[in-house]
């Protein structure tokens, strides 16, 4: 890659800016050109449905980079300008004007956008989802004290707002289709904990229930009607069932697509040599696992635009991290890091009632695949470490505090 070169990233989001300025950390000093389809400077999600919600930050404490560092490193940054379409034979970008731009190698970070289940009402006004700063402007207004807020889906996302809206005195009702929350990411034995701990914070939670309508009045919405027949009533909705990755141009550019996501190798290169995928919608070949992971977690954003820019500019990398996620919820923060898509049993240490605890997800053979610490800090560096041995643990042994975190 030469001065004249064009690296094009298509992507706004935090991994879009990260893959920015990590090709100028690398030294390149050819163009560098990002796409952003939303109208603010890229910035981070996580806060919206956390700090935002609770009124601790605003978007200028969770922008990534502010203008002048665009400006101040040279890098074209193209707000509002959704990239409509990649030639991938002639190295070209459709934009929505009808011109085209050139790039010699391309990145994409196209990240997600919620997922708009099919319900009848879904459309009227007062529903929300929750991807972008404007949404969370629009949820956050209507969160006034003493009204109501039915979420449909008790995902991360889901729970995070029903605990920040129970932090500003609003009622709320979350309705799950699942027996338990979280069910999918954690399993029953940790889902548990969540449904506990939202039910002692006056959530009322309806799991194993199907959500049939949105009921309106005059185009507004005024709660949900159950599959039982129930109905919840509401001043507010949100629909919280899921990200759905945005591979759109990835599958009009000829791509090839796994697991929902661009299909992308350990350095993440995609089945073209001169596009990278990032963030989201990159399903990497993952080289401790041996499998290939797609997932929605913050911390890939953050870190394979690194390995990616280190690919385009000729250098060999691999992204090996293991996955890594947060969530805080009313008093309870916790990191999960490992993969445990399945596994045998979690083993608790420390309190679980007291939810201050360490929970490990281990396979038939006693390998920690995951861990995950619930208000218990400094012990990530040895649940990777566990994780990282491929060894087998004693389950006896790491159940107990009074035991040092280590193999043996
Ligand atoms: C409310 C919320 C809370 C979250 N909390 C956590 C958390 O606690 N922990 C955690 O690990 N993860 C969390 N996540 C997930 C995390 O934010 C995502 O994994 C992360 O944002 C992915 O980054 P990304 O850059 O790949 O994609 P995104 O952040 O989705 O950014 C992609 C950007 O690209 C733009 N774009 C798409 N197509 C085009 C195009 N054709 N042209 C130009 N621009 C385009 C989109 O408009 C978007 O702005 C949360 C997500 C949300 C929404």
């Amino acid at each position: 890659m030469t001065t004249s070169s064009t690296i094009a990233i298509v992507g706004g989001g935090l991994a879009g800016a990260k893959a920015a300025e990590a090709l100028r950390d690398n030294d390149f000093d050819g163009h560098v050109v990002l796409f952003a389809a939303e109208d603010h400077l890229p910035y981070e999600r996580p806060p919206l449905s956390k700090e935002y919600l609770a009124g601790k930050k605003k978007l200028d404490d969770f922008t990534a980079d502010p203008a002048a560092w665009y400006r101040d490193h040279n890098v074209e940054l193209r707000l509002g300008t959704e990239v409509t379409a990649v030639d991938a034979a002639e190295h070209t970008l459709a934009l929505p004007d009808g011109t085209t731009v050139g790039y010699d190698k391309l990145l994409l970070a196209t990240g997600s956008a919620s997922r708009r289940p099919p319900i009848p009402g879904a459309d009227a006004a007062g529903v929300h989802y929750l991807r972008t700063i404007d949404d969370a402007a629009a949820l956050s207004a209507a969160l006034t004290p003493g009204s109501s807020l039915a979420i449909v889906g008790a995902g991360w996302i889901g729970l995070e707002v029903a605990a920040g809206a129970r932090g500003r005195d609003v009622k709320v009702t979350v309705v799950e289709a699942a027996h338990l929350p979280l069910l999918a990411a954690l399993g029953a034995e940790v889902g548990e904990v969540f449904a506990k701990l939202h039910r002692e914070h006056g959530v009322d939670l309806r799991l194993d229930q199907s959500v049939q309508e949105i009921t309106t009045d005059n185009g507004t919405a005024t709660g949900l009607r159950l599959g039982d027949g129930s109905t919840v009533a509401a001043d507010a909705v949100l629909i919280a069932v899921g990200a759905a990755p945005n591979i759109g141009l990835a599958e009009q550019a000829g791509l090839a697509i796994a697991d929902g996501g661009v299909l992308v190798d350990a350095s993440l290169r995609s089945s073209d040599p001169d596009i990278y995928a990032v963030g989201d919608i990159a399903a990497a070949q993952h080289p401790f696992f041996g499998a290939r992971i797609r997932t929605e977690h913050w911390a890939n954003a953050l870190k394979q635009p690194a390995v990616a820019a280190a690919g385009m500019l000729g250098k060999s990398a691999e992204y090996d991290e293991l996955p890594y996620f947060f969530t805080d919820q009313y008093d309870l923060g916790m990191e999960y890091v490992g993969h445990a898509p399945e596994y045998q049993r979690v083993v608790f240490r420390g309190d679980v009632a007291g939810r201050e605890f360490v929970a490990f997800w281990l396979d038939a053979d006693n390998h920690v695949l995951a861990g995950m610490n619930v208000n218990v800090w400094d012990v990530l560096d040895d649940v990777k470490a566990l994780i990282r041995s491929a060894e087998p643990v004693d389950p006896d042994r790491i159940a107990d505090p009074a035991q040092p975190l280590s193999i043996r």
